[in-house]
């Protein structure tokens, strides 16, 4: 079965920006869900201004993995839709977070850290992304770097927790540097975020970029996992006698 995915985009700048219009014409959302769905995946988009941000309980639950573009009107963003989504990937679905969606309300919650903290410049400075991590899905049949022409500059510190596994690395021509590609585990849920992706430039345009997203997807989406038990349980292999492993066994051998 074709991976469900959901492209959730603020959609604000296309819209109140021709120049941005321009470089996205159908939205950013729209981009990102045209080379998905080439790429064989089951695609829907969900905007800011939709009721419920497009991101019905419905809409989660048909959802394998969600990708997150925001950046200007992150605290629109409902605190219940917030709290359903993070729910969701709790409980399985994948999260791809783009860009300035590193301050978006649910990676921050869902990192537990200030993940709006880092340096930025927006001088169009080329980007090198190296790949810090060859053998992980997300860096399938890339070359060792991306070059990015240009793009917006962000620099560490990032605020962040430590990733459990650091994809990408980015170097910018005015000489900072920036954790791009960070994985995470959250519950049953994996979390993916990707630095690229400033609006002015035709950043999801490109085909190593798209390659990273498509095989984001591919990684962040769920899996058939064993069944969580948890709470007092019976022993699965027979103890030996009742009496060893009893406190009031563990007090008679003592006055023995
Ligand atoms: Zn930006």
């Amino acid at each position: 079965m074709a991976i469900r995915v959901t492209v959730w985009n603020e959609y604000l700048h296309e819209v109140q920006f021709p120049e941005i219009a321009e470089v996205y014409p159908k939205g950013i959302h729209g981009c990102i869900a045209d080379f998905l769905k080439e790429a064989g995946m089951d695609v829907k988009t969900a905007t800011l201004r939709e009721p419920e941000h497009g991101l019905t309980q419905e809409v989660l639950d048909n959802t394998d993995v969600l990708i997150w573009w925001g950046h200007m009107a992150h605290q629109e963003v409902s605190d219940e839709i917030v709290e359903r989504v993070a729910q969701r990937i709790l409980d399985g679905m994948g999260l791809i977070v783009l860009h300035s969606g590193h301050a978006s309300k649910i990676f921050s919650k869902m990192c537990g850290t200030n993940t709006w903290e880092l340096k930025w410049r927006e001088d169009g400075e080329k980007e090198i992304l190296w790949v810090t991590a060859p053998h992980h899905p997300i860096a399938d049949g890339l070359d060792e770097k991306i070059m990015i022409p240009h793009e917006e500059m962000y620099g560490e510190p990032f605020g962040i927790p430590q990733p459990d596994e650091l994809v990408f690395v980015s170097w910018f021509e005015g000489g900072e540097v920036f954790r791009s590609g960070c994985c995470y585990h959250r519950g049953k849920g994996k979390i993916f975020y990707f630095r690229p992706g400033h609006e002015v430039f035709p950043i999801y345009h490109m085909p190593e970029i798209q390659k990273v997203i498509v095989n984001a997807v591919h990684w962040a989406a769920p899996i058939k996992s064993p069944e969580k038990i948890v709470g007092n349980t019976q022993p699965v292999v027979e103890l030996k006698t009742q009496m060893e492993h009893s406190i009031q066994g563990l007090h008679e051998q003592k006055s023995l």
